[in-house]
């Protein structure tokens, strides 16, 4: 049987980056260097795989929807080539660079593997070497249709993914979905919950620039400071509300701004502070508000899932309607609705 081909986009991030003068920074030619002197990646029982750089490198903290839609591209235009793609990318925006990527490659059956390291390559003690080759070996297997982040010995769903440490090797947590799969002495892959394959073409959705606003709640939260803002500039609201959905009950202000910004257009989501369980609106006096005034359960979904999900929803040109509809509904994977 003829080896699997992987296409490997290198996207910038810690784990490509080298000592500069000014600190770690991305480089390109360094990053390759060290990666030839790596035998196990040309081993037999590795994939092909071939490396394309997105230029400029990034540190993560800087991705845009812009660099979105070049990995969009890239994936893309290589679909029929390939049998899978490894982006490799900072730790810091991955867990919304996957979440994008799940919605933006429709009908996606092939695995789209994320992943990155928390030390550079360059370092003889390093996370970088594990996580890449394990990535690769992931995206030349049979068994994934789905966009993925690989850390630490875990397999997540993209969408469900959040970066959880800022120093542990295992930095990424799937709080309210199962691992995909583990990286022990072999890879064991959790079958019940990965993605079956899909039916269809693959198509690129690319994504619009939309203005988009997270608001986390607190005690004391004085709401008409955002008045404008929620009603007048942002088309899609992620609110980080209290444990099932709930805000402080003397905030008067909320809900008329609330009701107006509907009016208007603009999408409300309410999701939890707890990285763990779900939002219930009505579950609580205090959430019913949210309901009646026009906000939409995001249920269990992650907040970088659901500020992807505003953006592509928003990039297809549905209606106001339409879009709350499938923000309700779980489109990949991304929500688990209860029944
Ligand atoms: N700042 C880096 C980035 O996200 C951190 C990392 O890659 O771990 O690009």
């Amino acid at each position: 049987m003829s080896r699997k081909r992987i296409l490997v986009i290198y996207t910038g991030g810690t784990i490509g980056m080298t000592r500069t003068d000014h600190g770690y920074a991305p480089q390109k030619e360094a990053f390759h260097a060290l990666l030839q002197q790596i035998p196990e990646l040309y081993a037999p029982v590795m994939p092909e795989w071939e490396m394309v750089d997105m230029d400029p490198l990034l540190d993560s903290s800087n991705i845009t929807v812009l660099e979105w839609n070049a990995i969009g591209e890239q994936i893309a235009c290589h679909y029929p080539d390939y049998d899978g793609f490894v982006i490799l990318h900072g730790t810091d925006t991955m867990a919304y660079t996957a979440s994008a990527l799940s919605f933006m490659l429709r009908k996606n059956n092939k695995p789209v593997i994320l992943t990155g390291s928390q030390i550079p390559l360059c370092e003889v003690r390093n996370d970088a070497r594990d996580n890449l080759i394990t990535a690769l070996l992931i995206a030349s297997g049979n068994l994934v249709h789905e966009v993925c982040l690989y850390f630490g010995g875990k397999l997540l769903r993209g969408n469900r993914a959040i970066k959880y440490s800022a120093d542990d090797l295992i930095a990424f947590e799937s709080p309210n979905y199962p691992v995909l799969a583990e990286a022990g002495i072999e890879i064991r892959y959790h079958q019940a919950a990965l993605m079956p394959r899909c039916r269809g073409d693959f198509s690129l959705q690319h994504l619009m620039n939309t203005p988009i606003g997270v608001i986390k709640v607190f005690p004391g939260i004085q709401f008409e400071l955002f008045d404008s803002i929620m009603t007048e500039k942002l088309k899609g609201i992620v609110i980080e509300t209290f444990g099932a959905g709930n805000i402080p009950r003397h905030v008067d202000s909320l809900l008329p701004i609330i009701r107006k910004a509907s009016d208007n257009g603009t999408i409300i989501i309410v999701c939890s502070q707890c990285p763990h369980g779900t939002v219930s609106l009505g579950a609580y006096e205090t959430s019913n508000t949210l309901k009646e005034a026009g906000a939409i359960s995001g249920y269990d979904i992650t907040t970088e899932a659901a500020v992807a999900k505003l953006y592509y929803l928003f990039s297809r040109g549905l209606s106001d309607r339409e879009i709350r509809i499938r923000m309700e509904r779980s489109l990949r994977g991304e929500m688990t609705i209860p029944r």
